[in-house]
């Protein structure tokens, strides 16, 4: 039986944390309590992830990425940039992060759920084929997209709706057409990429389409821009799978970014996927969670994406 929509979470990740630092384990927490809050999300099924393993990250990063960040866990952390911190713990913490985005990827192919929500840490959006940074070790999503490839999806598009561009997701795809990477953000912002002329390696054809947004743009202009770019994009492209890099800090409320979204944003965004995933993909819709760093605002943002899911 598919179910509308399933949770998963690595309940390892309040293992990766470094004090003061805003990707933080409450992130995490506040949206589990949320969820455990609210009547009918707290009856959402959870899906059961495996312990992750190195074949994940093996499938969009290099070696040498890979050994970096265990290499660092085993000398008992410390820092791969200003930005981006590694505890003893965080290689296995990551690798569970990156189990539960291929688990929701492969239970959606395989029918178990129309769509999937996976509440995990670190996030991964910024992690290039060679380097973690931004706050990311492993990019969940590009595994993901690699993982329902795996299991049978030839075409994948993701949706990157965090307030920073997904750098790291960019360059993993930019020169493959099965991929359709897709991402609104604030520009000029960190880390610098994402120009709406990067259209892929095909150049106008190519499957890269950046939308950067001014600062101070609120929900009703973003979700415009969303609606006059994205969707046809999307549409296009005629996808199996939407993977939605679900970061919450476009939000007007975050502290690390200056776009002026409301909690009501995020339910409209997931009802346009929604609607997308239903007309390309049989419905199926896989969330990860990337950024967001006010509580009260990631914890109702999400909720309000999930009853839209639900429903
Ligand atoms: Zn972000």
């Amino acid at each position: 039986m598919t179910v509308p929509l399933a949770l998963i979470r690595n309940d390892d990740q309040d293992q990766h944390v470094s004090a003061g630092h805003p990707e933080r384990p409450e992130r995490v927490r506040a949206i589990l309590d949320g969820i455990a809050a609210d009547t009918m999300l707290a009856t959402l099924p959870w899906l059961e992830a495996p312990a992750g393993k190195r074949d994940l990250p093996q499938l969009v990063h290099t070696e040498k990425e890979i050994r970096r960040v265990e290499g660092l866990a085993v000398k008992g952390g410390g820092w791969f940039d200003p930005d981006t911190y590694c505890t003893d713990a965080s290689y296995v913490v990551a690798l569970n992060a990156a189990a539960c985005a291929a688990r929701g990827a492969e239970a959606l192919m395989e029918g178990e759920a129309r769509s999937a929500f996976a509440v995990i840490r670190p996030p991964g959006h910024h992690a290039t084929p060679t380097l973690p940074m931004g706050f990311c070790l492993f990019n969940n999503a590009a595994i993901a997209v690699r993982a329902a490839q795996g299991a049978g999806a030839s075409r994948v598009a993701i949706i990157d709706i965090d307030v920073h561009h997904g750098n790291g997701s960019q360059d993993i795809f930019y020169g493959d057409a099965s991929v359709l990477y897709t991402s609104l953000h604030q520009f000029p912002w960190y880390p610098g990429t994402g120009h709406a002329s990067d259209r892929g390696d095909a150049g106008a054809s190519g499957t890269t389409v950046n939308v950067p947004v001014a600062p101070g743009t609120d929900g009703v202009r973003w979700l415009e821009l969303f609606d006059e770019i994205l969707i046809p994009e999307v549409t296009a492209f005629a996808p199996e799978l939407l993977v939605v890099s679900a970061g919450f800090d476009a939000h007007r409320d975050d502290p690390l970014a200056e776009l002026r979204l409301e909690d009501e944003t995020y339910a409209a965004v997931a009802d346009r996927v929604r609607i997308l995933a239903d007309a390309h993909c049989e419905g199926r819709s896989l969330w990860l969670l990337e950024g967001g760093y006010d509580l009260r605002a990631i914890a109702a943002s999400v909720a309000g994406c999930l009853h839209v899911l639900a429903a």
